[in-house]
Formats: C-alpha cells, structure tokens, sequence
C-alpha cells in the first residue's frame, strides 16, 4: 500500500463575466472537485463585482472563491484549474471568442512561492476586494500572509464596485 498523501488545504478565486456566468462558476465547482486528490470544503457566495474601467455596457463580473481539501502538488492542481478553464473557455470559445473562467489559486496551505508560474500566495490578491470580500464571507476568520482578510477586503480600493452578494448557486454546497 502506498502511504497516504497529505492534504493541504487550498482557497482558489473563480471569476466569469461572459457568458452563462452563473452556470459556468457552478460547473467550473463541480469539475474542480471531480477528482478524488480535490475534495470541496468551502464555498463562498457570489459576488457581483463593477468591471472597473473598459468599455461601457461591459458585463459586470461574477466572482467567487472555493476552500479545497487536496492532495496534488502545488503545480499539478494548478494544471488541474487551468485544465478546467480550458474546458470552460472551449465551450465558450465559438459563441463568445473570449474567456469565460478565470481560476486562480490564491493560497496553498502556508507555500509561498516566487516562481512566476505559480506565485504563492497570489501576488494580487492581497489588494482585490472581488477575491477577499467573497472569501471573507466565507470564512471570517481567515488570514492572508497574516493578515486579516476581512480587513483587508475593507481596504482594497474596488470594494465600492462590489454590487451586491448573490445566493451560492443550488448545488454547490459540500
Ligand atoms: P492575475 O494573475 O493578475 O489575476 P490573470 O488571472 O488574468 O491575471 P492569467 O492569464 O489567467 O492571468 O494567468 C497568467 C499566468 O499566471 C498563468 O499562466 C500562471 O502560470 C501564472 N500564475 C502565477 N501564479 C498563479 C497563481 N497563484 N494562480 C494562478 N495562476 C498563476
Ligand atoms: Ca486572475
Ligand atoms: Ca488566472
């Protein structure tokens, strides 16, 4: 028998603002956790988020963040996010000619990490209100590099874009 892996737990940030958002979010859920190395411990509610800048008349975003529990390596459930925004993107990518899903891993267990394929913690993500307000919602207590997320949500300057909080698509609850 081969030992057990360890688990590490992983928060990952998803945004869509094309298309079926909603719906991609939730199938992008479902894919991310239909493996056993990625087990679904936390889902935050939707937040719809003021594209900052851009044309007029641009969708408004739709973000999100998931807690993981899992057993990849770092790089490997990276490939696995972006297997999955690939599967997404493809769909899409007729209709629509742009991406639909965005995934990124926003912290794994307590790696920090400078490659630039794969930063640890995310390197924005400490200022990006449509990660950490969702993320906060989620899970109050949380801490990025040691600080409050909450507090940090409250700092970021695009917490005035955030619109309002959407119930967490049936579904997707653990
Ligand atoms: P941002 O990173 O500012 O949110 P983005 O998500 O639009 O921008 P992408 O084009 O999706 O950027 O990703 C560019 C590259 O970022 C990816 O190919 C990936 O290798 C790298 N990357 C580095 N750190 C991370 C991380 N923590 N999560 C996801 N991708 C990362
Ligand atoms: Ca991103
Ligand atoms: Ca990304």
């Amino acid at each position: 028998m081969t030992a057990p892996q360890p688990h590490v737990r992983a928060v990952l940030a998803l945004g869509s603002n094309l298309g079926e958002r909603e719906g991609t979010l939730q199938g992008a859920v479902a894919d991310l956790v239909d493996r056993p190395e990625v087990r679904l411990l936390n889902v935050s509610p939707v937040v719809t988020t003021k594209p900052v800048g851009g044309p007029p008349g641009q969708p408004d975003f739709l973000n999100m963040v998931i807690a993981v529990e899992t057993t990849l390596e770092p790089l490997d459930l990276l490939a696995h996010c972006q297997a999955v925004e690939l599967a997404h993107h493809r769909t899409r990518e007729v209709r629509w000619g742009a991406r639909t899903l965005d995934v990124d891993i926003i912290s794994y267990g307590s790696v920090t990490s400078a490659d630039p394929v794969l930063t640890l913690p995310h390197p924005r993500a400490a200022g990006r209100a449509f990660v950490l307000y969702p993320w906060s919602l989620m899970d109050p207590q949380a801490t990025l590099a040691g600080e409050s997320v909450a507090a940090l949500a409250a700092a970021a300057p695009d917490m005035a874009g955030i619109a309002h909080v959407q119930d967490v698509p049936q579904g997707q609850e653990p």
